[in-house]
């Protein structure tokens, strides 16, 4: 068997596609551009590079960024400040705080000091918790990202079982959370599990979260599987590809699978927090006016 290809590429392009048909209604209807705070903390190139892209997608569906670099220095208390400064900024309808964070600083509370109606990146513990109980919210982007891709695919999840090698807060939980709600059986594996190889193989769906370069061998998986590798580290995945595709049938590349798709579910939930805070304001400005009766 050879696999088929799970195109982010493609895929990200139709949501940003229609991201840019909202845009432009949004724009009419509401007379302001939605707007994407980027918050960089210190200067590592690989998160410069992913800022750009966030900025040049922005572009690309008519959306504005606004882009705060802060010095590697800064202190966990102003870093909160500032990001505290965004969420109240009428401005702003989305935040994403590049991470990692330098090691210094409290990235969680960093991460908490985003407006849960702003956090369009899904990293705040009230997204968690939504995302958790299945009562919406703004999804992690990755986890959304997979999740949007497996759907465009029409790969059905229900009684099919799940194993999710990675366990971070941002990617390898909130995946396996979102593939249960699905009604997948989820397994996870980590740094401390034992014989990795033997759960892999009875994986129906592989998610690997990891960030270590051919960790999932090819002849692990089992035949028909299907494969997401969500990994990179040294421009490559954490699954062997060539004989991973051999038995799947279907997989990501890497690059080219899951990061577009992380790009366009942070791009397309700035869209739904800008129209949110719309509809919350026309509810205000509709209540003020039955408050006050006609005039
Ligand atoms: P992370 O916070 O470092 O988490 C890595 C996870 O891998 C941890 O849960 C760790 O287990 C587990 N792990 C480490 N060694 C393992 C091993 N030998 N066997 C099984 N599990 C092992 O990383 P992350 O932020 O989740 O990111 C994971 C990867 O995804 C990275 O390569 C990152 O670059 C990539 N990523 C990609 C995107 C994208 O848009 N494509 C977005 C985010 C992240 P413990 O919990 O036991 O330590």
């Amino acid at each position: 068997m050879t696999a088929q290809i799970l195109d982010g590429r493609a895929q990200s392009a139709a949501i940003l596609d229609r991201v840019t048909t909202q845009v432009a209604a949004f724009v009419a209807a509401h007379g302001r551009v939605p707007v994407l705070a980027t918050v960089l903390v210190g200067d590592d190139p690989a998160s410069h590079t992913y800022v750009r892209m966030k900025a040049n997608r922005c572009a690309k569906v008519g959306m504005q960024s606004r882009r705060l670099d802060l010095d590697a220095s800064i202190s966990t208390e102003t870093l909160v400040e500032k990001i505290r400064e965004l969420s109240a900024d009428p401005e702003v309808d989305g935040i994403l705080l590049q991470h990692p964070v330098p090691d210094h600083i409290d990235e969680r509370a960093a991460f908490e000091a985003i407006a849960p109606a702003k956090d369009v990146d899904g990293v705040t513990r009230t997204s968690f918790a939504m995302m958790a109980f299945d009562e919406g919210g703004f999804h992690s982007a990755t986890p959304g990202g997979i999740m949007a891709l497996l759907d465009a695919y029409d790969i059905p999840l229900a009684g099919r079982h799940a194993v999710v090698v990675g366990r971070s807060p941002i990617l390898g939980k909130p995946v396996g959370m979102l593939l249960l709600a699905r009604n997948a059986t989820v397994t996870y594996c980590h740094s401390r599990t034992t014989d990795l190889a033997d759960h892999v193989a009875r994986a129906d769906v592989v998610v690997a979260a990891v960030g270590r370069p051919a960790l999932i061998r090819g002849e692990w998986i089992k035949p028909g599987a299907v494969v997401v590798d969500a990994g990179y580290a040294d421009n490559s995945g954490d699954v062997e590809y060539e004989p991973a595709a051999e038995r799947a049938s279907y997989i990501t590349p890497v690059p080219g699978g899951v990061g577009p798709m992380t790009i366009a579910v942070l791009i397309d939930q700035t869209m739904k927090a800008a129209q949110a805070r719309e509809t919350a304001r026309a509810a205000r400005l509709g209540l003020t006016a039955a408050t006050t009766g006609p005039e």
